[in-house]
């Protein structure tokens, strides 16, 4: 279990000052000057020996993809872009830093965006985030005042400017290339890569695209030390993270904890356990609605160590390490084809396979959950999902295919059940056709 002296996020819930003087009480800009004084390479070095990964969802490690801006400028600004459009269902993370620890970020931002060579930031956030929005501007407005942020920014000599846009509300702006496009004005689609935003992001420029947690834990880090945040969890899983638990648990809650927990500590730790015990889970969604469940039982949940690793093993991700709890009271095709209809309804519809193939699944899925369906179309529901996986412009038909592939590959015996048990009722209704919707 993560030592409370560990945490960095130290007002995650909101129980101290958020503002400038009680983060500035708990070591907020503390030494930034002797931080921007180790210069952009020796910041990427110490980052990339942290080990930090992206917290967005991919998991990326951060430090090399800041190495990967331009080193000089052939005279277009450089920018650096926060996605701080968390629109994943079970993810509530990044709207507790916003709205409690605030100036992590800002901090964070401040060194990021000299270590990129950027003296402009963009902090995109999630259209219905309106509270998290004016907290994150009244720390912005604080940090200007206490020449933290502008000209000379925290008298480290770099000038650095800091900016929130607020979205309009699309899932599918949180993808780091429609979140630029809808920066710029347009409508928020996904652009085809390459050119990575690296070399062409935002108005054409070179640009980096993070996660809030990642660019919030980057001080600490800096101030502690790589190694440090490299000594917590395991290898190449490292550092600390932050844990939102919902669901089916006593007392569901977002937490600090070590990368790598096994899964049933951290519930019973920290969210009161599975609600009727252990025994009773079904499975667990580890990292956000598009990563594929893992169910119950000593080959899935109890062999389940929350980190990139740990979750890969079991054929998901950790995705924003969102652990979604099912119990056994839970409908599992139900929900699942429930969270189909979310992607349905959040596809951009740029690309055939994801525009058509989202209503496909959802409509067989809607079928399923009431055993209207022929078991010959489990395997090609498998087989659509793999169409759709891989052959789109964004990674939305990639996470809109995988929690499907996880009900068929756990649940199988399930969905049949449902059709047998729809046919024979049928048949004992002297209905003829049980099941007249093929699919098509
Ligand atoms: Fe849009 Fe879906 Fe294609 Fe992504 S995969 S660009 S969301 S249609």
């Amino acid at each position: 279990m993560l030592a409370d002296k560990d945490r960095i996020f130290t007002n995650l819930y909101g129980l101290q000052d958020g503002g400038l003087k009680g983060a500035r009480s708990r070591g907020s800009y503390d030494g930034i000057k002797g931080i921007i004084a180790k210069g952009r390479d020796g910041i990427i070095n110490e980052v990339k020996a942290s080990g930090l990964r992206g917290r967005g969802g991919a998991g990326f490690p951060t430090g090399l993809k800041w190495s990967f801006m331009p080193k000089q400028s052939d005279g277009r600004p450089h920018y650096l872009v926060v996605n701080a459009d968390e629109s994943e269902p079970g993810t509530c993370k990044d709207r507790e830093i916003m709205r409690n620890d605030p100036h992590h970020l800002i901090e964070g931002c401040l060194i990021a965006g000299f270590a990129m060579g950027a003296n402009a930031g963009y902090i995109y956030i999630r259209g219905e985030f309106i509270r998290e929005r004016e907290a994150l501007q009244a720390a912005i407005d604080e940090a200007y005042e206490a020449r933290l942020l502008g000209k000379n920014a925290a008298g480290t000599g770099w000038d650095f400017d800091l900016y929130v846009h607020h979205g309009a509300g699309a899932y599918i702006c949180g993808e780091e290339t429609a979140l630029l496009e809808s920066l710029e004005g347009k409508k928020g689609q996904p652009r085809l890569k390459p050119p990575f935003p690296a070399n062409v992001g935002l108005y054409g420029c070179p640009t980096t695209v993070n996660n809030v947690e990642s660019i919030a834990a980057v001080p600490t880090i800096l101030r502690r030390g790589a190694a440090w945040f490299a000594a917590i969890g395991r290898p190449n899983n490292t550092g600390t993270k932050l844990f939102c638990i919902s669901g089916h648990v006593e007392k569901p809650c977002n937490v600090e904890e070590a990368m790598g927990i096994p899964l049933r500590e951290l519930l019973e730790k920290h969210a009161g356990g599975v609600r009727g015990g252990w025994d009773n889970l079904l499975a667990v969604i580890p990292g956000g609605s598009s990563m594929p469940l893992i169910p119950a039982g000593a080959t899935g949940c109890d062999d389940l160590f929350m980190d990139f690793d740990g979750c890969a093993k079991h054929k998901s991700a950790l995705g924003t390490a969102a652990v979604i709890v099912m119990d056994k009271s839970t409908d599992i095709v139900r929900a699942m084809t429930r969270i189909s209809y979310f992607y349905k309804h959040e596809s951009c519809g740029q690309c055939t396979p994801c525009r058509e193939g989202m209503g496909w699944m959802w409509r067989v899925l809607t079928r399923m959950s009431e055993g209207r369906a022929q078991k010959k179309e489990i395997d090609m529901l498998f087989e659509v999902t793999k169409q759709i996986e891989g052959h789109t412009i964004c990674a939305f038909g990639d996470g809109a295919a995988w929690p499907v592939q996880g009900l068929l590959r756990h649940f199988r015996p399930e969905i049949e059940r449902r059709i047998d048990e729809y046919t024979a009722r049928s048949s004992e209704l002297g209905v003829r056709d049980p099941m007249p919707e093929a699919a098509e």
